[in-house]
């Protein structure tokens, strides 16, 4: 197998705050061509980098707003995050965990920082990434999924170098906790010290990895990436290796890109304009259901 070369190393980008929960670096769509088609599947995708919310009687995080047309998934590294939804789920994630909701045909739901971690204050540390459905598929009902850290299927690597848990898709023949529409492998790595570990992904999909701690080698690029930056591989070869400068944790993510136009429009991803006005008026014709503040 040839290996899959870099194509780009995207720096941290400036935080902002999405609500008064989330203080995020956008890495897509953003800047460096990294748009919607570049990553299809993975439309979006924020990075909460270790934050700390004081204390609060009031949680902070964001209220109730719409979704359609994708999935929007949380994945949980320090802190807790509680969701609801007009499809009546609700569920809290803490560090290690992940929710994976398909709004679909369209779903109003809140998140917010869960009320005891909100009390107590503390580390704050999330991932949001937009993972985008099909024609066939967008109008679909609204779905829930929710794993704790031990729900999650974990590959341990030869000779103590780390672990990987597999949230969605496989690793080397071990499936992935989460149901996929299409074609989809999300990981959270952790590597330990001089820990390596082997990839191997179709040469046509998209794919990405996002430090989150630590730092890493990447076979040929001779410098290290350090935490907060977005390694963007080229869509040619198929494997490469990672090697850690010292204990670290990555999201590894590739996908096989959805080849439709893309409509979007703030918390609708359709295929059309026409579908981006019919999700507005039914959005304001309450047609997305019912959720209370
Ligand atoms: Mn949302």
């Amino acid at each position: 197998m040839a290996v899959k070369e870099i194509e780009l190393i995207i720096p941290p980008r400036n935080p902002h705050f999405v609500g008064d929960g989330f203080r995020v670096q956008n890495f897509i769509p953003s800047a460096y061509g990294l748009d919607m088609q570049r990553m299809s599947p993975f439309i979006m995708l924020d990075y909460n980098a270790p934050f700390h919310f004081p204390a609060t009687d009031s949680p902070r995080g964001v209220g109730v707003h719409p979704h359609r047309g994708f999935e929007t998934v949380t994945l949980a590294y320090q802190g807790s995050v509680a969701h609801h939804d007009s499809g009546g789920n609700q569920g809290i994630i803490g560090p290690g965990g992940v929710q994976w909701m398909t709004a679909a045909s369209g779903v109003l739901h809140k998140e917010y920082h869960e009320a005891e971690f909100a009390k107590k204050g503390g580390m704050f540390q999330m991932v949001q990434l937009w993972v985008n459905l099909p024609a066939a598929y967008k109008m679909s009902p609204p779905k829930y999924q929710g794993f704790s850290e031990k729900d999650i299927p974990t590959v341990h690597l030869e000779g103590a170098m780390g672990h990987i848990k597999v949230v969605a898709g496989n690793y080397q023949g071990t499936q992935g906790a989460a149901d996929t529409f299409t074609e989809v492998h999300l990981y959270n790595v952790h590597l330990n010290n001089q820990g390596k570990a082997s990839f191997s992904f179709p040469a046509q999909q998209n794919t990405a990895i996002l430090v989150l701690s630590g730092s890493i080698n990447i076979a040929s690029h001779e410098e290290n990436i350090a935490e907060n930056h977005v390694v963007l591989f080229q869509n040619k070869g198929e494997s490469f290796e990672i090697s850690a400068n010292q204990a670290t944790d990555l999201l590894v993510l590739s996908g096989s890109p959805i080849n439709e136009p893309i409509a979007a429009q703030g918390p609708f991803v359709m295929n059309t304009q026409a579908e981006i006005a019919q999700a507005i008026r039914d959005f304001h014709t309450g047609g997305f259901g019912v959720l209370k503040d």
